[in-house]
């Protein structure tokens, strides 16, 4: 293991609302329980729009964007076990401890330590890998950062996948793919036969669909303003689509007079978690995968607890992702979960502002940032 800093480019947020620039930046050696991963490929992700307009909290920059990927281990420090340099690996941005509170009771994507230090901005022991040239330090994004030719995580974020899906393809499982098929297993536990309803069809939105249709769930209905966004729910087995419009509730209620057993609500807007919720029928369960800005409140009509509604929220696929991550691979590998047809472009790093600018006027799907395309297994292409 190499014991100096290495260079590399990386994509850096300045400030709130900056646009991503690209820069040399020094990366150090991994210490005893981290590995360095050389990226092959990262998906561009709403939580990293989030972050980067400020509705994550304040003083979260300098950093370097980027929590779901895919790349080679490189090095691995003294006490790392899993895996070895040349392993491929797909990023887990919730590094559990393994010990704390939610570790033991079964919900280590709640880790409390793992959260504190993404929040800090740095690894595990409260410091960062990342610094300018001149020494100003950076910081990470929920320990992964991977806008960058390398990275250095914690052991437990970096999951060891195989060698049976290209990396460009197994960037996008660790967050769009965990969040989603997870919280249809999950959170809902989604059973056989089951109607659901899918408001927001964006890259995680449309894993929802999968992931429903995996549970064998019986009416999959997906609602989306983007006819586009529809076409690519029907392919993945959405049974119904609806534009959504002023009047979704109404042509919901008209399509499922009875309520849905279950809705979804993957946009993060307190409008739609409500029409989820309206939505249910008696003792139905709405499950929260969007992420609303901080300062958003939701309100319910009171009366309608008395139907003994479900609402709950899903982070990151209310999953141990350690455990499950290598097991979607092998779904997407075996063609039961798509992900060539979620990606709209796939770009270089140099490119990876103009992917920030869609994300922020909803346009395409899932961006696909390469970083190295012989260990992605795809080149970037125009558009
Ligand atoms: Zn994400
Ligand atoms: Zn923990």
């Amino acid at each position: 293991m190499s014991a100096r800093a290495v260079e590399i480019r990386a994509a850096v947020l300045e400030d709130k609302g900056a646009p991503l620039r690209v820069e040399t930046l020094l990366l150090d050696p991994p210490r005893h329980d981290e590995v360095l991963v050389r990226v092959a490929a990262a998906g561009v992700c709403h939580s990293d729009l989030h972050l980067a307009q400020g509705h994550l909290g304040d003083g979260r920059w300098p950093v370097v964007l980027g929590h779901e990927g895919a790349g080679v281990v490189e090095a691995a420090g003294e006490s790392v076990t899993h895996v070895r340099p040349g392993d491929r690996v797909a990023f887990c941005f919730v590094p559990s401890c393994g010990e704390c509170r939610m570790c033991v009771a079964g919900r280590p994507h709640l880790c409390e330590p793992a959260a504190d230090r993404s929040l800090a901005g740095t690894l595990m022991d409260g410091t960062s890998r990342l610094r300018r040239p001149d020494g100003t330090p950076i910081k990470h994004f929920l320990t992964v950062s991977c806008f960058a030719e390398r990275c250095v995580v914690p052991a437990a974020g970096a999951v060891p996948i195989g060698d049976d899906l290209p990396l460009w393809q197994a960037a996008l499982v660790g967050c769009g793919v965990v969040t989603g098929v997870g919280a249809v297993r999950n959170a809902a536990r989604v059973a056989e036969g089951e109607s659901v309803c899918v408001i927001g069809c964006g890259g995680v939105g449309l894993q929802v669909v999968s992931g429903a249709r995996l549970a064998r769930a019986g009416r999959i209905v997906a609602v989306d303003r983007d006819p586009a966004k529809l076409a690519l729910a029907r392919a993945r087995g959405a049974t119904e689509v609806l534009e959504a419009g002023r009047d979704a509730r109404a042509a919901l209620r008209e399509r499922l007079p009875g309520g849905f057993d279950h809705a979804f609500e993957v946009i993060g807007r307190a409008d739609t978690m409500r029409l989820a919720w309206d939505v249910l029928r008696p003792a139905g369960q709405a499950t929260i995968v969007g992420i609303a800005p901080a300062g958003v409140e939701l309100s319910l009509r009171a009366l309608d607890l008395l139907s003994e509604k479900t609402l709950r929220g899903s982070y990151y696929g209310s999953a141990d992702v350690a455990a499950e991550l290598p097991a979607l691979v092998a779904l997407a590998a075996a063609g039961e979960i798509d992900l060539a047809g979620v990606v709209s472009h796939v770009v270089g790093l140099d490119e990876i502002e103009e992917a920030m600018g869609r994300l922020r006027r909803g346009e395409g799907a899932r961006t696909v940032v390469v970083m190295d395309s012989d260990l992605a297994g795809r080149e970037p292409q125009d558009g």
